[in-house]
């Protein structure tokens, strides 16, 4: 029950009423006994200098932050971690006395993803397919773990060759579209294909990015980091030959866990935090 000694937790975003967030935290708090509570807050793109001083006075214990204010977010905290400076993007702040400290958990997310797949990404050969904000994560992850050879396979070259500019130092990086062999080099040699565009997304079900299985190697783990459907037509085409597979879902659950542990310093029940995400998004989409 809220009482006078409830700590406040939320998230700012615009829109944010699809949010799984505060079903998801809630749920986590309640199950932990711990007394919060956690709402969802609509702050529009020019009202974010306002909110934040506005949480901070009002001594909101933290947030999550989603689109459009990851990155605007940043020069109004005190202190990023090296994850969110990597990908300029902050999805977690929390306030500690006032000094707010912003923090990405998609690379936490992304990375339990690959672990629940049984897979240690060092030396392998990687093909991502986007190179968006998910994409960021993915790739970050992938160079933490040391992964070999990355190609990020894009539909628009120059905006791909942008992306990895941001990890110049990273010398197993490069770029092709679609159309390109080195696309198909990729596809035949790589380990790992992680899509990381919204093709398959609902409602658009029926869509996948091009990939030709003929090419796969048969021990290849195919990652699709879209949520809904559970199975995209990627995952669904990947099992039909027999490939290893993993979805978003544990991506998405994993970001909120590790947010969970920032925002109260306690450790949530991961198994419900599934549960009911994997409930929200049947839902959804029934
Ligand atoms: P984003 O920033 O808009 O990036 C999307 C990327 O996909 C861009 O590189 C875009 O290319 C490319 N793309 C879009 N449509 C395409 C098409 N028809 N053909 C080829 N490439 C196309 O989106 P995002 O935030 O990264 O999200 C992407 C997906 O990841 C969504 O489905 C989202 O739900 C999912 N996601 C999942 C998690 C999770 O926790 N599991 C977390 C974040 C995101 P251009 O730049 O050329 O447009």
């Amino acid at each position: 029950m809220i009482n006078g000694a409830t700590k406040l937790l939320g998230i700012i975003g615009c829109p944010v009423a699809h949010s799984m967030s505060p079903v998801m935290q809630n749920a986590a708090l309640e199950d932990a006994n711990l007394n919060y509570v956690y709402v969802p807050l609509e702050v529009s793109r020019d009202s974010l200098k306002e909110a934040v001083t506005g949480l901070r006075a009002a001594n909101f214990r933290g947030w999550n932050v989603t689109i459009p204010h990851k990155s605007a977010i940043m020069p109004l905290l005190d202190k990023i971690s090296d994850d969110a400076k990597m990908l300029g993007a902050v999805n977690t702040v929390v306030n500690d006395n006032g000094k707010l400290f912003g923090y990405n958990t998609d690379v936490t997310g992304f990375l339990a993803g690959l672990q629940e797949a049984n897979f240690n990404a060092a030396g392998k050969k990687v093909c991502v397919i986007g190179a968006g904000g998910a994409a960021r994560a993915v790739l970050w992850g992938l160079l933490k773990e040391k992964a070999g050879n990355i190609v990020v396979a894009v539909r628009d070259k120059a905006k791909g060759l942008s992306f990895i500019g941001g990890f110049t130092a990273y010398k197993n990086l490069s770029v092709c579209d679609f159309s390109e062999d080195e696309y198909k080099n990729a596809l035949k040699t790589a380990d790992l294909i992680v899509n990381t565009t919204p093709l398959g997304m609902y409602p658009n079900v029926d869509e996948m990015p091009c990939v030709d299985f003929s090419l796969l190697r048969d021990d290849a783990l195919v990652y699709d980091v879209i949520y809904t459907p559970a199975e995209t037509k990627l995952l669904r085409t990947a099992k039909e030959h027999n490939l290893k597979t993993q979805n978003g879902e544990t991506m998405l659950v994993m970001q909120g866990v590790a947010a969970f542990s920032l925002l109260t310093g306690s450790e949530p029940n991961e198994k419900l935090m599934k549960q009911v995400i994997k409930k929200y998004l049947e839902e959804k989409i029934k």
